[in-house]
């Protein structure tokens, strides 16, 4: 098991190309130390897409990443979120209360909103998925047990302006970018298409660093909408990405395919693994599938793309539930 690793961050924010900035801010997560929110240039102000966590410190460090740069939170005239993960659009509330701008995102935000609307709940309904999967009372009652009283990463409940769909423009000084719908990483996830600069904002979608997941439980098959959403955007054409996590890298192309490789290995790995056990539980599947990567810190997030994997299996008749508690599969 690998231990998690702390790092002391600060915002800090770079232009990237005239009228596009990257704000880093610093996130509290293990492996994930930071997001990126991004100012575009619009008329006297600035669009911001996606503005960080809500955390203990974290509105000075969205501050301080505009401040690098010479801009400030007034500055801000929309805020438009990728996607409902808090890490994009925790601060939503407080941004918009500082400023009063609207917010645009796509409408099916419910696998965040649920959470913050009734966090008991939802904390409740985690818990019952992870035991029919097969995680052990004792590390699920720890597991609750530390979840429990900690923030929702929000600064307030979502209230959007506008629906972020499909066909929706957003104008900065560099021209209108499109709105393409991306479901898979999230239901809600929408990517940014800036044509005539081929610029794309991608998201959590499409990551420098390849690294996959998927909401589980709002959808029938994410892993199936995420290969969807990847060949929505394999076509387009694009010579920066600007992501949501790490540094804009080139190659658009390259890290489509590179992310339907790492699913489809996946999907043969964890069939592999039910063949040679016979049958397992989801929670069974973990090591063999994730070895170094599984610590109690990761454990719930790799449980919910197990979820996912086994439910496209599923759906592609490569795997078979059985019936009883916790659930079992078995390879088709
Ligand atoms: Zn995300
Ligand atoms: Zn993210």
């Amino acid at each position: 098991m690998r231990k998690p690793t702390r790092r002391t961050e600060v915002g800090r924010g770079e232009r990237v190309v005239p009228g596009v900035w990257r704000l880093r801010l610093p996130l509290p997560w293990p492996g994930v130390p930071h997001c990126n929110a991004w100012a575009l240039a619009a008329g006297d102000g600035i669009v911001l897409v996606d503005c960080g966590m809500d955390t203990p410190g974290s509105m000075r460090h969205l501050e301080r990443a505009l401040e690098q740069v010479g801009l400030r939170l007034e500055h801000v005239r929309l805020l438009v979120c990728t996607h409902a993960h808090v890490d994009h659009c925790g601060q939503a509330a407080a941004v918009q209360e500082r400023t009063g701008c609207p917010l645009w995102i796509h409408p099916d935000h419910a696998h965040l909103t649920a959470l913050a609307d009734d966090p008991k709940a939802a904390l409740a309904r985690r818990v019952e998925i992870a035991r029919q999967s097969g995680v052990p009372e004792a590390p699920l009652r720890a597991w609750a047990e530390g979840r429990r009283g900690t923030g929702t990463g929000l600064s307030g409940p979502l209230t959007p302006d506008r629906d972020l769909v499909g066909g929706v423009f957003v104008g900065t000084d560099l021209g209108p970018w499109q709105v393409l719908e991306t479901p898979g990483h999230a239901p809600s996830h929408v990517v940014l298409h800036q044509p005539q600069h081929r610029l794309l904002l991608s998201g959590d979608h499409v990551l420098g660093r390849i690294s996959l997941f998927f909401d589980h439980g709002w959808t029938p098959d994410p892993v199936a909408q995420f290969l969807d959403s990847l060949d929505r955007v394999d076509g387009l054409d694009v010579r920066l990405s600007l992501s949501g996590h790490g540094r804009p890298f080139t190659d658009l192309r390259g890290h489509v395919q590179g992310n339907r490789a790492l699913v489809a290995e996946r999907l043969d790995a964890v069939t592999a693994a039910l063949r040679a056990r016979g049958d397992a539980t989801a929670f069974d599947l973990l090591p063999p599938i994730y070895g170094d990567l599984l610590m109690p810190a990761t454990a719930a997030w790799l449980l919910t793309k197990m979820l996912c994997y086994l439910e496209h299996l599923e759906g592609r008749g490569r795997a078979r539930r059985l019936d009883g508690e916790p659930t079992r599969w078995t390879a088709a």
